[in-house]
């Protein structure tokens, strides 16, 4: 990688896991490579006819030429991270899906969304197809919705149906249970490491 592909990868925030090495391969076996792994940019590619660049689509467009093309594909391809968040004091268990790659749970906690304040993530992951992820998953624990429990959003109260009154460990599985039906590749995942058991509240299951 030259030092101008990796500049502009980083302050593009282009995924690592993402990308791809084109060197010595033909583009018909590049795009071939990138389908089935999963990868939507290409460095190490042949120049682009402007100006020389090396970093493409799969589609073999110039994403240095033309950047915003970037936040277009990404959009497209839904790469974002995946998280489960737990209140102890409200027992409550979200899950959601966000685009940015460090998630915390402060902006959960200033917004007490759901009334609570504590919120902690629990587990969190990137992938393809995360808002995919987060759907199945919310269909899975559908039966542990809670449904009575509004939040209020850009000043107007709002039915969540994110947030489940469930168990990590069911939160857990029911993820990675979506995870390995889709056969989705997941990067970066991490488990909160300290009294995780805390958070496997009491199922209270809908009739
Ligand atoms: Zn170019």
């Amino acid at each position: 990688m030259t030092s101008d592909e990796k500049n502009f990868i980083v302050q593009q925030g282009l995924p690592d896991e993402l990308l791809m090495d084109a060197k010595g391969q033909s583009v018909k076996q590049i795009v071939e490579t990138m389908k089935s792994n999963g990868k939507v940019f290409a460095y190490n590619t042949t120049p682009c006819d402007q100006f020389g660049h090396t970093i493409r689509t799969r589609a073999g467009h110039c994403v240095m030429c033309d950047t915003a093309r970037i936040a277009f594909i990404l959009r497209q391809v839904s790469f974002g991270t995946v998280y489960i968040a737990g209140s102890i004091n409200g027992q409550l268990i979200k899950i959601g899906t966000t685009s940015s790659k460090l998630i915390r749970a402060e902006s959960l906690n200033r917004t007490k969304y759901g009334s609570q304040d504590d919120w902690e993530i629990l587990f969190s992951f990137r992938c393809l197809n995360s808002g995919t992820i987060e759907f199945e998953t919310q269909k899975v624990l559908k039966p542990y919705m809670a449904a009575n429990i509004n939040y209020l959003h850009e000043g107007r109260s709002q039915k969540s149906n994110e947030l489940f009154r469930c168990s990590y460990k069911r939160a857990k599985d029911s993820i990675l249970q979506v995870i390995d039906e889709l056969n989705v590749e997941i990067f970066g995942q991490s488990e909160k490491a300290f009294r995780i058991e805390d958070y496997n509240f009491r199922t209270l299951r809908k009739l």
